[in-house]
């Protein structure tokens, strides 16, 4: 049985053609940390983190030495071990997102090794394609921003997307004008959502669930501040657009403070740092049993989607009926050179649907040509 040799990390950067900003920053380029971990005999997986680069290498680089020489297929009990070493010091943040980076590739590398799928290996998939929506809609300083949106939105309807996120959090008016001008762009048919990215306090998301009321919004991401569970718990009461959240929450155990909460009606745990599918897998566990639905966060990479992909593919939607709802993935349409050209083959959408990839552990390849072209940092 081959045993883990290595484990290398690859940040990647690519400068965007064209800077944007959401309700807390400006983006003027996209950054990932890559780890590859590779076994004595030769086979490889690889992960990605989501959050700040650096610390995610950082993280690895501490990580590492716990698994040289470790049986791969044991991902449960490299979990366990990666989180006992860490747990006293990251319990959130860029530590945990350099394990969900490890935990990701192992599954990847479980999959060559074993000639089957991650979605095999997750149970199974109940469906042979995901249902996905646009991430865009973004921010810019140029005058003429919402017609703007109103055409980019239109766009996404074109290429066969049937569900569309646009950003708010610019103000309480500005954005109920960016709705409605969105919902009238893309029409009654295409579901809408709108993600602040926790620019609000109570009264401004109440004020703003109020003004969008009539827009069919399908859910709320991030209203409050990720800290404000009693403040999610009491918008999530008062009103009637389903609220989500997630991306800024890590372990079961912080899912299982949303839950108890109840303060989302979705989560939305990002693969690459709610623990990586171990974990993903017992977040989607505790949902159920609190019957909340899942739909993953996803903004890096082609391994980040991938992850995505195989993840939601196996997930059931609870209550169960005959004409069940599908569940979503992300998929991020800004700028992003990392996501279309580091990995192959290309995730393609038609009709608002990505199929599933068949082939071992997450089914696709990194370019290395690319991947030496994006390559900033390797340890
Ligand atoms: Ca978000």
């Amino acid at each position: 049985m081959p045993t883990i040799a290595r484990l290398e990390t690859f940040v990647v950067s690519q400068a965007l053609q064209r800077r944007f900003h959401f309700s807390q920053w400006h983006y003027d380029r996209r950054t990932v940390c890559l780890v590859r971990v590779t076994t004595d005999d030769g086979r490889y997986g690889w992960g990605e983190g989501y959050g700040p680069a650096d610390g995610v290498r950082a993280g690895i680089g501490f990580l590492a030495p716990l698994l040289v020489g470790s049986d791969p297929l044991q991902t449960g009990m490299l979990w366990q071990h990666m989180h006992r070493r860490s747990l006293d010091f990251a319990r959130r943040g860029g530590l945990f997102a350099a394990l969900s980076a490890i935990d990701v590739a192992l599954w990847d590398l479980k999959g060559k090794i074993l000639g089957v799928p991650v979605h095999v290996l997750l149970g199974g998939k109940r469906r042979d394609a995901v249902q996905v929506y646009a991430t865009g809609l973004y921010f810019d300083e140029e005058p003429g921003l919402q017609d703007r949106l109103a055409t980019e939105a239109a766009g996404y309807v074109a290429q066969g997307f049937r569900a569309v996120k646009m950003k708010v959090g610019l103000g309480v008016a500005t954005d109920a004008a960016h709705v409605c001008a969105v919902r009238a762009a893309i029409g009654a048919d295409v579901k809408l959502m709108i993600d602040s990215n926790h620019a609000f306090s109570l009264r401004e998301a109440l004020e703003l669930v109020r003004r969008v009321e009539g827009q069919e919004l399908s859910w709320f991401e991030e209203p409050l501040s990720p800290d404000d569970y009693e403040g999610y718990r009491e918008l999530r009461s008062r009103s009637s657009i389903p609220i989500a959240a997630g991306e800024c929450e890590y372990g079961v155990a912080g899912f299982h403070q949303l839950f108890s909460a109840r303060a989302v009606d979705i989560a939305q745990p990002d693969l690459c740092a709610c623990g990586g599918l171990t974990e993903g897998q017992r977040i989607a566990a505790l949902a159920r049993a609190h019957f909340v639905d899942v739909t993953p966060h996803c903004w890096g990479t082609g391994i980040g989607f991938a992850a995505g992909l195989h993840f939601i593919s196996t997930v059931d939607m609870t209550p169960g009926r005959l004409r069940m709802p599908e569940p979503f993935l992300e998929m991020d349409r800004t700028e992003n050179a990392l996501r279309d050209e580091l990995t192959y083959p290309r995730f393609i959408q038609k009709d608002g649907m990505v199929t599933v990839p068949d082939a071992p552990g997450l089914g696709i390849e990194i370019d290395t040509g690319r991947l030496n072209q994006f390559l900033v940092t390797t340890s």
